[in-house]
């Protein structure tokens, strides 16, 4: 067969680089032949999934026989209630990642632009090459959204704008102050994407909440959230979105009828009724993250303080043989490499037990042993 005759895919899809999920548990133990991994690689809730949410999913397993509800209706009663918001201004995702997509198909043609910061969240890029637009990147300054030079990158073919706040892979913030200034800015034809997927574990003070732009009508943003973080739903795949109505509908429009599965929605309702263990999660991110930064002091590398529920952490060599070496001695985490920080690695804050096996980790690769 000759390889012309194989049909060709869209052409704009050979800039698109695959994307590098955190490896799996059971994928680097059976390749290591290791056992009692621990894996601090994708931003999981080291606490797992709430036990009401757990007994959603059984309560509602007999019923998977029949299709979900299209427009996860409860969800968004629910939602909307803890919010402040009216369910029109809400749209149920599998997984935020499947908004992002929706986003970017219903506003980007091929002639748009995306503006987006460098190093981000990778599907930022992925979803606007997907949809045939060309994205813009910003290099952060010190690790954080440099947002006067993303205003500044805006043009006439700007149809979106991306934010990541607290920032993946960094962990850092943009301030009320800068995102107001920010917004009061954008042209109302761009719409701002804000993404809080880590918003439960910030603590500081100046951090905005873009849900309070929302219920005051701001048009052209749309803020969104996810089950798979703090709720350590990471599995499931249910992330929300918030806007006005106008632009619910408009993504709405390619949104596939029935994208969200029962037991996501079933859980994700349980999930959001269970603060208590929203907060245990907070307080046990909290306090692995003091241990992490006293032991990383000690080890005398430099971190990024983080406001989410992993650190950015300087390991003075190269990223990639350091993640090697760390996963030989069985800890998992993610090598800088791939965002362009070839120096540093990103690591998830687990439990005290989980941090303990890291940095003695961590101590043993920087002596060379
Ligand atoms: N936003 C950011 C910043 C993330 O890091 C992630 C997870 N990697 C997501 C969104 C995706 O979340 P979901 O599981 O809801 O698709």
């Amino acid at each position: 067969m000759n390889r012309y005759s194989i049909p060709q895919g869209r052409p704009v899809l050979s800039a698109i680089k695959p994307y590098v999920p955190g490896k799996p548990l059971e994928e680097a133990e059976r390749e290591l032949g290791l056992k009692n991994m621990v894996k601090l690689a994708s931003n999981e809730n080291p606490l797992g999934p709430s036990p009401k949410a757990l007994q959603a999913i059984l309560d509602k397993a007999g019923s998977i026989n029949q299709y979900p509800d299209s427009s996860s209706r409860s969800l968004r009663l629910a939602l909307a209630g803890h919010l402040g918001l009216s369910p029109d201004q809400l749209l149920i995702g599998n997984g935020s990642d499947e908004i992002f997509k929706m986003i970017a198909l219903a506003y980007l043609t091929p002639e748009h632009q995306a503006v987006m910061a460098a190093p981000t969240f990778s599907e930022y890029e992925f979803v606007v090459l997907v949809a045939g637009a060309a994205a813009r990147k910003v290099a952060l300054k010190d690790f954080t959204h440099d947002l006067e030079a993303m205003q500044a990158e805006i043009n006439h073919f700007t149809k979106l704008v991306f934010i990541c706040n607290p920032n993946n892979p960094t962990g850092t913030i943009v301030t009320k102050a800068a995102l107001d200034r920010f917004l009061a800015a954008v042209p109302p034809e761009v719409l701002v994407v804000l993404d809080e997927a880590y918003r439960e574990y910030v603590t500081d003070p100046g951090f905005p909440d873009g849900m309070e732009y929302i219920r005051r009508g701001q048009a052209n943003l749309i803020v969104l959230r996810t089950f798979s973080k703090i709720y350590g739903l990471a599995g499931l795949r249910v992330g929300y979105a918030a806007a006005v109505p106008e632009v619910i509908a408009w993504i709405n429009r390619v949104k596939e009828p029935f994208n969200v599965n029962s037991l996501a929605q079933a859980a994700a309702m349980a999930a959001l009724a269970d603060a208590s263990h929203l907060n245990l999660s907070c307080q046990v991110n909290e306090a692995g993250k003091n241990y992490l930064y006293q032991k990383l002091a000690e080890l005398g590398l430099e971190f990024i303080p983080t406001q989410a529920n992993f650190v950015l952490i300087n390991v003075k060599g190269n990223s990639r043989l350091v993640y090697d070496q760390l996963l030989r001695r069985g800890v998992i985490v993610r090598a800088g490499e791939p965002f362009g920080l070839d120096q540093w690695i990103r690591v998830t804050i687990g439990t005290l037990g989980q941090m303990e096996r890291f940095c003695h980790a961590l101590a043993q690769v920087g002596d060379g042993s």
